[in-house]
């Protein structure tokens, strides 16, 4: 068994590569916008990782947002919604718990 072991570095795609990422991401992820998919970043909060942009799943919301490729599956909705779904159900929680 590998114990402990490095994540192997994620490498540059080239722009055959990364339009076939980004076809492979769309048939599993249906929110992601054609074309916005971004190679490796060198630096900043998203430093050696694959980006994409997403389309809010809230009906009428339209907002985009950029997330991380590995994120897709968690991220749905824009960080304004997160954050009113993540308040609605902690009110739906205490009332349940009442
Ligand atoms: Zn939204």
């Amino acid at each position: 068994m590998a114990t402990a072991t490095l994540k192997p570095k994620k490498k540059r795609l080239n722009k055959d590569e990364l339009k076939d990422a980004e076809t492979t991401l769309r048939k599993k992820y249906k929110h992601v916008i054609p074309g916005t998919l971004k190679n490796l970043a060198a630096v900043g909060n998203w430093s050696g990782k694959r980006t994409v942009k997403i389309k809010c799943a809230t009906p009428r919301c339209g907002n985009e947002r950029k997330v991380a490729t590995s994120d897709l599956a968690q991220v749905r909705y824009c960080e304004r919604c997160t954050l009113r779904r993540r308040r609605q159900r902690r009110h739906h929680a205490q009332l349940r718990a009442k």
